[in-house]
Protein backbone atom coordinates (compact mmCIF):
# COMPACT_ATOMS: atom_id res chain seq x y z
CA UNK A 1 0.00 0.00 0.00
CA UNK A 2 2.96 2.10 0.76
CA UNK A 3 4.03 1.55 -2.38
CA UNK A 4 0.93 2.80 -4.10
CA UNK A 5 0.74 5.79 -2.35
CA UNK A 6 4.09 6.60 -3.00
CA UNK A 7 3.49 6.34 -6.21
CA UNK A 8 0.63 8.07 -6.26
CA UNK A 9 2.11 11.47 -4.95
CA UNK A 10 4.96 11.52 -6.99
CA UNK A 11 2.73 10.87 -10.66
CA UNK A 12 0.73 13.96 -8.99
CA UNK A 13 3.37 16.24 -7.66
CA UNK A 14 4.90 16.08 -11.17
CA UNK A 15 1.96 17.05 -12.92
CA UNK A 16 0.70 19.79 -10.06
CA UNK A 17 4.53 21.06 -8.68
CA UNK A 18 6.73 20.45 -11.86
CA UNK A 19 9.62 22.53 -10.34
CA UNK A 20 9.11 20.70 -6.90
CA UNK A 21 11.70 18.21 -7.07
CA UNK A 22 14.40 20.05 -7.88
CA UNK A 23 13.72 23.02 -5.45
CA UNK A 24 13.59 20.41 -2.81
CA UNK A 25 17.05 18.94 -3.59
CA UNK A 26 18.46 22.56 -3.39
CA UNK A 27 16.88 23.05 -0.29
CA UNK A 28 18.31 19.87 1.03
CA UNK A 29 22.02 21.13 0.29
CA UNK A 30 21.06 25.19 1.47
CA UNK A 31 20.20 23.78 4.62
CA UNK A 32 24.27 22.75 5.57
CA UNK A 33 25.00 26.22 4.37
CA UNK A 34 26.76 28.30 6.61
CA UNK A 35 24.95 31.42 7.74
CA UNK A 36 26.59 34.03 5.96
CA UNK A 37 26.21 31.81 2.54
CA UNK A 38 22.83 32.10 3.30
CA UNK A 39 22.58 35.79 3.75
CA UNK A 40 23.80 35.98 0.70
CA UNK A 41 21.46 34.07 -1.19
CA UNK A 42 18.76 35.35 0.35
CA UNK A 43 19.99 39.06 -0.10
CA UNK A 44 20.27 38.40 -3.84
CA UNK A 45 16.72 36.87 -4.02
CA UNK A 46 15.55 39.72 -2.11
CA UNK A 47 17.26 42.30 -4.86
CA UNK A 48 15.61 39.92 -7.56
CA UNK A 49 12.12 40.40 -5.88
CA UNK A 50 12.34 44.27 -5.54
CA UNK A 51 13.44 44.79 -8.89
CA UNK A 52 10.91 42.56 -10.22
CA UNK A 53 8.01 43.94 -8.12
CA UNK A 54 9.22 47.64 -9.19
CA UNK A 55 9.01 46.86 -12.90
CA UNK A 56 5.76 44.97 -13.14
CA UNK A 57 3.57 45.60 -10.52
CA UNK A 58 1.95 49.11 -10.74
CA UNK A 59 1.12 49.12 -7.76
CA UNK A 60 4.42 48.84 -5.95
CA UNK A 61 5.90 51.37 -8.38
CA UNK A 62 3.25 53.78 -7.34
CA UNK A 63 4.45 53.22 -3.37
CA UNK A 64 7.60 53.09 -3.65
CA UNK A 65 8.28 56.36 -6.08
CA UNK A 66 5.86 57.95 -3.54
CA UNK A 67 7.70 57.41 -0.62
CA UNK A 68 11.11 58.40 -3.32
CA UNK A 69 12.90 55.22 -3.10
CA UNK A 70 14.08 53.10 -6.13
CA UNK A 71 15.53 49.25 -5.76
CA UNK A 72 18.65 50.33 -6.57
CA UNK A 73 19.15 52.38 -3.48
CA UNK A 74 18.90 49.17 -1.26
CA UNK A 75 21.70 48.57 -0.98
CA UNK A 76 22.03 46.70 2.21
CA UNK A 77 19.52 45.21 5.48
CA UNK A 78 20.11 48.48 6.95
CA UNK A 79 18.68 50.50 3.85
CA UNK A 80 15.16 47.75 4.12
CA UNK A 81 13.32 50.40 6.95
CA UNK A 82 13.44 53.13 4.05
CA UNK A 83 10.98 50.45 1.93
CA UNK A 84 7.57 51.17 3.37
CA UNK A 85 5.61 47.79 4.76
CA UNK A 86 2.44 46.71 3.50
CA UNK A 87 -0.76 45.74 5.25
CA UNK A 88 -3.23 42.85 4.73
CA UNK A 89 -5.85 45.62 4.29
CA UNK A 90 -3.52 47.08 1.21
CA UNK A 91 -3.12 43.50 -0.38
CA UNK A 92 -7.01 43.07 -0.65
CA UNK A 93 -7.88 46.75 -1.95
CA UNK A 94 -5.07 46.97 -3.74
CA UNK A 95 -5.51 43.53 -5.06
CA UNK A 96 -5.67 43.70 -9.10
CA UNK A 97 -2.36 46.57 -8.75
CA UNK A 98 -0.41 44.29 -6.82
CA UNK A 99 -0.72 41.28 -9.28
CA UNK A 100 2.46 41.00 -11.93
CA UNK A 101 1.54 40.01 -15.60
CA UNK A 102 3.76 36.79 -14.29
CA UNK A 103 3.20 34.29 -17.41
CA UNK A 104 3.34 30.43 -16.07
CA UNK A 105 1.38 27.96 -14.31
CA UNK A 106 -0.50 29.78 -11.59
CA UNK A 107 -2.89 28.56 -8.59
CA UNK A 108 -5.64 30.41 -7.35
CA UNK A 109 -5.05 31.05 -3.72
CA UNK A 110 -8.00 32.16 -1.23
CA UNK A 111 -7.45 32.47 2.62
CA UNK A 112 -10.11 33.38 4.95
CA UNK A 113 -8.93 35.38 7.68
CA UNK A 114 -10.50 35.54 11.55
CA UNK A 115 -11.40 38.97 10.83
CA UNK A 116 -14.05 38.11 8.25
CA UNK A 117 -12.42 39.61 5.11
CA UNK A 118 -10.66 37.15 2.93
CA UNK A 119 -7.66 37.50 0.43
CA UNK A 120 -7.43 35.86 -2.44
CA UNK A 121 -4.50 35.80 -5.09
CA UNK A 122 -2.69 33.91 -8.06
CA UNK A 123 0.33 32.12 -6.55
CA UNK A 124 3.01 31.02 -9.21
CA UNK A 125 4.01 27.25 -9.52
CA UNK A 126 7.22 28.16 -8.57
CA UNK A 127 6.52 29.93 -5.38
CA UNK A 128 3.97 27.27 -4.82
CA UNK A 129 6.23 24.49 -4.85
CA UNK A 130 9.10 26.13 -3.31
CA UNK A 131 6.53 26.57 -0.20
CA UNK A 132 6.00 22.93 -0.25
CA UNK A 133 9.01 21.72 -1.03
CA UNK A 134 10.65 23.78 1.89
CA UNK A 135 7.62 22.10 4.35
CA UNK A 136 9.19 18.72 3.15
CA UNK A 137 12.52 19.42 4.05
CA UNK A 138 10.83 19.65 7.75
CA UNK A 139 9.47 16.60 7.55
CA UNK A 140 12.94 14.36 6.23
CA UNK A 141 13.92 16.34 9.58
CA UNK A 142 11.86 13.49 11.55
CA UNK A 143 12.24 10.83 8.46
CA UNK A 144 8.55 11.65 7.53
CA UNK A 145 7.40 11.28 3.84
CA UNK A 146 4.70 13.13 2.18
CA UNK A 147 2.94 10.37 1.38
CA UNK A 148 2.96 7.82 4.46
CA UNK A 149 -0.63 7.56 6.45
CA UNK A 150 -1.43 10.76 8.36
CA UNK A 151 -3.75 11.89 10.67
CA UNK A 152 -5.06 15.15 9.82
CA UNK A 153 -7.76 17.86 11.69
CA UNK A 154 -8.67 20.71 10.38
CA UNK A 155 -12.02 22.21 11.49
CA UNK A 156 -15.04 20.09 10.87
CA UNK A 157 -17.57 22.02 9.10
CA UNK A 158 -18.52 18.97 6.39
CA UNK A 159 -21.66 18.78 4.79
CA UNK A 160 -22.22 14.77 4.06
CA UNK A 161 -21.37 15.82 0.33
CA UNK A 162 -18.65 17.02 1.39
CA UNK A 163 -17.57 14.59 3.77
CA UNK A 164 -17.62 11.81 0.92
CA UNK A 165 -15.42 14.22 -1.20
CA UNK A 166 -13.20 14.34 1.55
CA UNK A 167 -12.60 11.10 2.58
CA UNK A 168 -11.84 10.30 -1.18
CA UNK A 169 -9.19 13.21 -1.68
CA UNK A 170 -7.80 11.97 1.65
CA UNK A 171 -7.61 8.47 0.33
CA UNK A 172 -5.41 9.62 -2.40
CA UNK A 173 -2.98 11.83 -0.49
CA UNK A 174 -3.10 8.85 2.36
CA UNK A 175 -4.83 10.85 5.12
CA UNK A 176 -7.63 10.21 7.43
CA UNK A 177 -9.02 13.08 9.39
CA UNK A 178 -11.39 13.93 12.64
CA UNK A 179 -15.03 14.86 11.64
CA UNK A 180 -16.18 15.73 15.21
CA UNK A 181 -15.21 15.49 19.04
CA UNK A 182 -17.90 12.80 19.52
CA UNK A 183 -16.59 9.47 21.07
CA UNK A 184 -17.71 7.79 18.81
CA UNK A 185 -15.45 9.21 15.85
CA UNK A 186 -12.70 10.11 18.52
CA UNK A 187 -12.53 6.18 18.76
CA UNK A 188 -12.12 5.22 14.91
CA UNK A 189 -9.47 8.16 15.12
CA UNK A 190 -7.48 6.94 16.92
CA UNK A 191 -7.76 3.36 16.06
CA UNK A 192 -6.53 4.69 13.07
CA UNK A 193 -3.85 6.80 14.43
CA UNK A 194 -2.47 3.17 15.47
CA UNK A 195 -0.96 2.83 11.86
CA UNK A 196 -0.17 6.69 10.95
CA UNK A 197 3.24 7.77 10.38
CA UNK A 198 2.60 11.41 11.49
CA UNK A 199 -0.47 13.49 12.66
CA UNK A 200 -0.60 17.10 11.81
CA UNK A 201 -3.78 20.11 12.47
CA UNK A 202 -3.81 22.85 14.31
CA UNK A 203 -2.37 22.72 17.81
CA UNK A 204 -5.72 23.37 19.80
CA UNK A 205 -7.37 20.73 17.87
CA UNK A 206 -4.35 18.39 18.77
CA UNK A 207 -4.05 18.91 22.08
CA UNK A 208 -8.27 18.18 22.27
CA UNK A 209 -7.76 14.85 20.96
CA UNK A 210 -4.49 14.44 22.36
CA UNK A 211 -6.78 15.11 26.08
CA UNK A 212 -9.38 13.07 24.84
CA UNK A 213 -7.61 9.95 24.19
CA UNK A 214 -5.92 10.46 27.54
CA UNK A 215 -8.47 10.78 29.34
CA UNK A 216 -10.69 7.60 27.48
CA UNK A 217 -6.70 5.80 28.15
CA UNK A 218 -7.49 4.66 24.41
CA UNK A 219 -4.28 2.56 23.20
CA UNK A 220 -1.19 4.92 22.21
CA UNK A 221 -0.13 5.12 18.81
CA UNK A 222 3.79 4.16 18.57
CA UNK A 223 4.55 4.11 14.95
CA UNK A 224 4.03 8.20 14.54
CA UNK A 225 7.67 10.09 13.62
CA UNK A 226 6.16 13.46 13.74
CA UNK A 227 3.34 15.71 15.11
CA UNK A 228 2.91 18.65 13.82
CA UNK A 229 0.84 22.00 15.01
CA UNK A 230 0.06 24.91 12.47
CA UNK A 231 -1.10 28.47 12.61
CA UNK A 232 -2.00 28.80 16.45
CA UNK A 233 0.35 29.11 19.45
CA UNK A 234 1.49 26.03 21.11
CA UNK A 235 0.90 26.26 24.87
CA UNK A 236 3.22 24.11 27.12
CA UNK A 237 0.31 22.31 28.43
CA UNK A 238 -0.30 21.04 25.04
CA UNK A 239 2.91 19.46 24.56
CA UNK A 240 2.37 17.50 27.91
CA UNK A 241 -0.90 15.98 27.04
CA UNK A 242 0.56 15.14 23.14
CA UNK A 243 3.44 13.80 25.05
CA UNK A 244 1.30 11.56 26.75
CA UNK A 245 -0.88 10.51 23.62
CA UNK A 246 1.50 10.33 20.86
CA UNK A 247 5.12 10.13 22.55
CA UNK A 248 5.75 13.37 21.03
CA UNK A 249 5.83 16.87 21.61
CA UNK A 250 4.03 19.56 19.15
CA UNK A 251 6.50 20.82 16.55
CA UNK A 252 5.92 24.15 15.10
CA UNK A 253 5.65 24.70 11.50
CA UNK A 254 4.87 29.28 10.99
CA UNK A 255 4.12 30.84 7.87
CA UNK A 256 0.71 31.92 6.03
CA UNK A 257 -0.27 31.49 2.37
CA UNK A 258 0.51 35.08 1.46
CA UNK A 259 3.93 34.97 3.42
CA UNK A 260 5.04 31.22 1.92
CA UNK A 261 6.52 28.84 4.88
CA UNK A 262 8.44 31.32 7.34
CA UNK A 263 9.93 29.01 9.53
CA UNK A 264 10.04 25.17 10.80
CA UNK A 265 10.78 23.17 13.91
CA UNK A 266 13.71 21.06 13.85
CA UNK A 267 13.82 18.29 16.05
CA UNK A 268 16.41 20.36 18.59
CA UNK A 269 13.10 22.56 19.50
CA UNK A 270 14.38 25.04 16.99
CA UNK A 271 11.98 26.74 14.81
CA UNK A 272 14.57 27.98 12.11
CA UNK A 273 13.56 30.41 9.66
CA UNK A 274 13.44 29.15 5.95
CA UNK A 275 15.96 32.30 4.60
CA UNK A 276 15.42 30.76 1.63
CA UNK A 277 12.19 31.52 0.91
CA UNK A 278 11.79 34.46 2.88
CA UNK A 279 13.61 37.85 4.65
CA UNK A 280 12.19 38.11 8.04
CA UNK A 281 12.56 41.25 10.11
CA UNK A 282 11.97 41.76 13.41
CA UNK A 283 10.78 45.22 14.08
CA UNK A 284 9.79 46.85 17.72
CA UNK A 285 8.75 42.89 18.01
CA UNK A 286 6.66 42.77 15.38
CA UNK A 287 7.19 40.77 12.53
CA UNK A 288 7.96 41.66 8.65
CA UNK A 289 8.13 39.57 6.23
CA UNK A 290 9.07 39.43 2.73
CA UNK A 291 8.45 36.41 0.17
CA UNK A 292 11.40 35.74 -2.12
CA UNK A 293 9.64 33.45 -4.31
CA UNK A 294 6.27 34.57 -5.30
CA UNK A 295 6.36 36.85 -8.11
CA UNK A 296 2.63 36.53 -9.90
CA UNK A 297 1.89 38.46 -6.61
CA UNK A 298 4.64 40.03 -4.84
CA UNK A 299 4.45 40.13 -1.40
CA UNK A 300 7.25 42.71 0.35
CA UNK A 301 7.74 44.17 3.59
CA UNK A 302 4.55 42.86 4.85
CA UNK A 303 2.91 43.00 8.57
CA UNK A 304 1.71 39.82 8.92
CA UNK A 305 0.36 40.68 12.32
CA UNK A 306 2.18 38.47 15.00
CA UNK A 307 4.32 39.94 17.55
CA UNK A 308 7.96 37.57 17.85
CA UNK A 309 11.00 36.99 19.37
CA UNK A 310 14.01 35.78 17.93
CA UNK A 311 16.73 33.79 19.34
CA UNK A 312 19.96 36.02 19.91
CA UNK A 313 22.06 36.25 17.15
CA UNK A 314 24.89 34.33 18.71
CA UNK A 315 22.71 31.01 19.52
CA UNK A 316 23.60 27.86 17.66
CA UNK A 317 21.22 25.30 17.29
CA UNK A 318 22.87 21.20 17.90
CA UNK A 319 21.14 20.33 14.88
CA UNK A 320 23.85 22.49 13.07
CA UNK A 321 21.63 24.46 10.98
CA UNK A 322 22.67 28.10 10.88
CA UNK A 323 19.45 29.53 10.18
CA UNK A 324 18.22 31.99 12.57
CA UNK A 325 15.91 30.75 14.95
CA UNK A 326 12.53 32.40 15.96
CA UNK A 327 12.30 31.98 20.25
CA UNK A 328 8.94 32.39 20.14
CA UNK A 329 5.24 34.04 18.32
CA UNK A 330 4.51 35.93 21.43
CA UNK A 331 0.76 36.62 19.62
CA UNK A 332 -1.65 38.79 17.22
CA UNK A 333 -1.29 42.22 16.87
CA UNK A 334 -4.22 44.60 16.15
CA UNK A 335 -6.98 43.65 18.71
CA UNK A 336 -7.17 45.96 21.70
CA UNK A 337 -8.53 45.42 25.23
CA UNK A 338 -10.49 48.07 26.37
CA UNK A 339 -10.08 49.05 30.12
CA UNK A 340 -12.82 51.67 31.96
CA UNK A 341 -9.93 54.23 30.75
CA UNK A 342 -7.18 52.98 29.12
CA UNK A 343 -6.47 50.31 25.61
CA UNK A 344 -4.07 47.57 25.75
CA UNK A 345 -2.81 45.53 23.33
CA UNK A 346 -4.35 41.59 23.39
CA UNK A 347 -0.77 40.78 24.07
CA UNK A 348 -1.10 41.53 27.62
CA UNK A 349 -2.83 38.16 27.59
CA UNK A 350 0.01 36.40 26.61
CA UNK A 351 1.94 37.92 29.46
CA UNK A 352 -0.94 37.20 32.39
CA UNK A 353 -0.99 33.45 31.40
CA UNK A 354 2.68 33.31 30.62
CA UNK A 355 3.35 35.04 34.07
CA UNK A 356 0.64 32.60 35.87
CA UNK A 357 2.96 29.66 34.49
CA UNK A 358 6.01 31.22 35.78
CA UNK A 359 5.26 33.07 38.87
CA UNK A 360 2.87 29.92 40.31
CA UNK A 361 2.95 27.54 38.15
CA UNK A 362 -0.37 27.46 37.26
CA UNK A 363 -1.79 25.95 33.15
CA UNK A 364 -4.92 26.85 32.09
CA UNK A 365 -6.39 27.41 28.56
CA UNK A 366 -8.41 30.37 27.79
CA UNK A 367 -10.61 32.01 25.92
CA UNK A 368 -10.76 35.91 26.61
CA UNK A 369 -14.48 37.10 25.50
CA UNK A 370 -15.12 41.12 25.66
CA UNK A 371 -18.36 42.54 25.16
CA UNK A 372 -18.07 46.21 26.93
CA UNK A 373 -15.19 48.63 27.86
CA UNK A 374 -13.51 47.46 31.71
CA UNK A 375 -15.01 44.51 31.13
CA UNK A 376 -13.87 40.90 30.11
CA UNK A 377 -15.27 37.27 30.85
CA UNK A 378 -12.76 34.53 30.76
CA UNK A 379 -13.61 31.04 30.11
CA UNK A 380 -11.62 28.00 31.24
CA UNK A 381 -12.02 24.37 30.87
CA UNK A 382 -12.11 23.59 34.39
CA UNK A 383 -12.73 25.12 38.03
CA UNK A 384 -9.79 26.91 39.89
CA UNK A 385 -9.26 26.51 43.20
CA UNK A 386 -9.09 29.68 45.62
CA UNK A 387 -5.53 29.67 45.39
CA UNK A 388 -5.15 30.37 41.53
CA UNK A 389 -8.12 32.65 41.48
CA UNK A 390 -5.80 34.71 43.60
CA UNK A 391 -3.05 34.03 41.46
CA UNK A 392 -5.15 35.03 38.67
CA UNK A 393 -6.46 38.22 40.26
CA UNK A 394 -2.40 39.41 41.58
CA UNK A 395 -1.29 38.78 37.89
CA UNK A 396 -4.26 40.71 36.12
CA UNK A 397 -3.84 43.62 38.43
CA UNK A 398 -0.35 43.94 37.94
CA UNK A 399 -1.02 44.63 34.64
CA UNK A 400 -4.61 45.98 34.51
CA UNK A 401 -4.50 47.68 38.05
CA UNK A 402 -8.26 48.59 38.29
CA UNK A 403 -8.98 49.37 34.99
CA UNK A 404 -10.62 46.05 34.18
CA UNK A 405 -12.68 43.82 35.85
CA UNK A 406 -13.33 40.90 35.02
CA UNK A 407 -15.39 37.39 35.80
CA UNK A 408 -14.81 33.29 35.04
CA UNK A 409 -16.53 30.29 34.54
CA UNK A 410 -15.45 26.59 32.96
CA UNK A 411 -16.74 26.19 29.60
CA UNK A 412 -15.39 22.68 28.65
CA UNK A 413 -15.19 23.00 25.12
CA UNK A 414 -13.76 26.15 24.12
CA UNK A 415 -12.18 24.50 21.17
CA UNK A 416 -15.02 24.05 19.14
CA UNK A 417 -12.77 23.10 16.50
CA UNK A 418 -14.39 25.16 14.30
CA UNK A 419 -11.49 26.11 12.75
CA UNK A 420 -8.86 28.37 14.29
CA UNK A 421 -9.30 28.80 17.96
CA UNK A 422 -9.38 32.30 18.86
CA UNK A 423 -7.98 32.95 22.59
CA UNK A 424 -9.60 36.22 22.49
CA UNK A 425 -13.16 37.21 20.94
CA UNK A 426 -13.66 40.70 21.19
CA UNK A 427 -17.39 42.68 20.65
CA UNK A 428 -16.02 46.25 20.41
CA UNK A 429 -13.58 47.76 17.92
ZN1 LIG B 1 17.99 23.18 14.89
Amino acid sequence: MSRFHKLLFLAGQKLRNPSLEKIYRELKETEKWPLEKLEELQWKRFKEMMDYAYHHSSYYKKKWDEAGIHPDEIKSKDDLKKIPVITKQELIQFNREIHTPWKGKKFFSVTSGTTGESLSFWKDEISDSHNRAAIFRGYSWYDVKPWERNGYFWGFNFSPVKKWKTRFLDFLVNRFRLFSYDEKELKKFARKLLSADYLEGYSSSIYQVAKLINEKNLPKPEKLKMVKGTSEKIYPHYHEESMRAFGHKIIGEYGAAESGLIAFECPYGSLHIAMEGVLMEEVDEEIIVTNLMMKSFPVIRYQLGDYIKLKPADFKCSCGMEHPVIEEITGRIGKNIYGKKGIYPSLYFYYVFKNLEKNHGIKLSYQAVQKEKGKLEFYFERQLTTEEEKALKSEMNALFGNDVEYTWSVKEKIFDGRGKFRDFISYLD
